[in-house]
């Protein structure tokens, strides 16, 4: 071979099914070669540290175009990038105008491509106003449909009741393509908050016992019935309860094609932690109670989800400055402490490149491209350092508003580097790189089934 790029030696490296301390090359933004010490223009002495598939944080929001006040390409990709990530899923709802047609796809998809420093890819949504422009939105590249089985939060991305989310998944199902599901029902937690907030209730703790587990579990329920019903490749994103995580095991069980994300903060903090934190640590379904919280991890750490994402979902602090904790904006913004995080919770490597990269691509359709350090594929990459710890601080955060449950928190490792199709994305001891993202679409004929 003549002289690659890029050599990294010394790190052990997750491979498909195995680690080992491994030479990789890189040229031409593609990963060339495994395990063979090639001759290159930039030589990278990785001794001590980890070499894992870039992540593939399928559940980010940028918010831009439309509020970018609240987050945007740039810082949003920076800090994603920063936590680990080579490649994004961005959510349809909270840009103005939200990704439900062909035309708000081409603006988001052309504010990503100005700013954002990791690859991405967009989610369009499933609303009771758009059934008719998922196709459209197939056409434009969307990775999956997106819906909301409680209130979204955004009055302009509306809740899919069940005839509208049977519709969806039925023309998904048709199209190839995913549908994630946000799943509480809208009912159950919304007869709680009216009950707790005409009683005076508001405070963190009464917002947690608003929106309980069967609430989470009713909505599982039916979202895999409908799946089953329709044919539909179905994603519930940020499962928080092993309850949760057991019904989509017996529906898988009954033949439903459909899988399990659950997020960091879940494994991270508990309800006492939520009350502490205050406003940054609200998300929906909220944070659970210590035991769910331990059951969790220990299945995470032995493979009980199929992926894991951030759901980075910030906004600008005085939506998180209220004394009533039913308005405060619910999102956490999580991007940045990725990898270190589950890393301190106790997920080992291969476990990690498979939960945040392999398993990733495959369900989505990118599994010849992404997820795996494999001569051919994308040379999307991330060095972890577990001989270096770091306790992340307010004035290191890259999204655009410093705030962050995770601030003050020790993680046992830290991100030396990020490479995006083989060019730097972020670097700790160089910043944000010259990476540029560009827009994925999935392949259908590898995807989901
Ligand atoms: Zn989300």
């Amino acid at each position: 071979m003549a002289e690659a790029d890029l050599i990294i030696r010394g790190a052990a490296v997750c491979l498909p099914g195995r680690s080992e301390r491994t030479p990789v090359a890189v040229e031409g933004g593609k990963i060339v070669a495994v395990g063979e010490d090639v001759a290159a223009r930039e030589v990278i002495d990785a001794t001590g540290q980890v070499l894992l598939p870039g992540a593939i944080d399928a559940h980010v929001h940028y918010n831009e175009p439309g509020r970018t006040e609240w987050e945007g390409w740039a810082t949003g990709s920076l800090a994603s990038a920063a936590g680990g990530a080579s490649c994004v899923f961005e959510m349809p709802l909270n840009a103005h105008p939200p990704t439900l047609d062909a035309e708000s796809f081409a603006l988001k998809r052309a504010a990503a491509e100005a700013s954002s420093v990791v690859d991405f890819a967009l989610w369009g949504g499933i609303t009771p106003v758009n059934l008719d422009k998922l196709e459209e939105l197939a056409g434009s590249g969307v990775i999956g449909f997106k819906a909301f089985m409680s209130s979204s939060g955004m009055d302009d991305f509306q809740r899919a009741d069940a005839g509208t989310l049977r519709e969806g998944m039925r023309r998904a199902a048709a199209l190839g393509l995913p549908v994630a599901v946000h799943a509480e029902d809208e009912d159950m937690v919304a007869a709680a908050a009216k009950a707790a907030r005409e009683a005076g209730r508001t405070t963190m703790r009464d917002y947690l016992d608003s929106r309980s587990i069967a609430a989470e579990v009713a909505a599982i329920r039916l979202a895999c019935e409908l799946a089953g019903e329709t044919g539909c490749h179905l994603q519930v994103v940020h499962v928080s309860c092993g309850e949760g995580l057991d019904e989509i095991l017996a529906a898988k069980q009954r033949g439903v094609d459909v899988t399990a994300e659950t997020c960091p903060h879940y494994l991270a903090f508990n309800a006492d932690d939520a009350v502490r934190i205050g406003a940054p640590a609200k998300c929906a379904p909220p944070l659970r109670g210590g035991p769910v919280r331990e059951d969790l991890v220990a299945r995470v750490c032995a493979g009980g989800v199929d992926t894991l994402g951030t759901d980075h979902s910030p906004c600008p602090p005085s939506m998180k400055d209220k004394a009533d904790f039913f308005e405060v904006w619910g999102g956490i913004a999580g991007a940045q402490s990725f990898l270190p995080s589950l890393w301190a919770a106790g997920i080992e490597a291969e476990m990690l490149a498979r939960l945040t990269a392999s398993q990733v691509a495959r369900r989505f359709g990118l599994g010849g491209r992404k997820g795996a350090i494999v001569p051919g594929m994308d040379a999307d990459l991330v060095l972890l350092d577990p001989r270096r710890s770091q306790i992340l601080r307010t004035e290191d955060l890259l999204a655009r508003h410093a705030v962050s449950p995770y601030v003050g928190r020790e993680f046992p490792v830290s991100v030396s580097a990020v490479w995006v199709r083989g060019a730097v994305a972020w670097s700790r001891a160089g910043g944000r790189g010259p990476a540029r993202g560009r827009l994925v679409r999935p392949d259908l004929s590898h995807s989901a089934a």
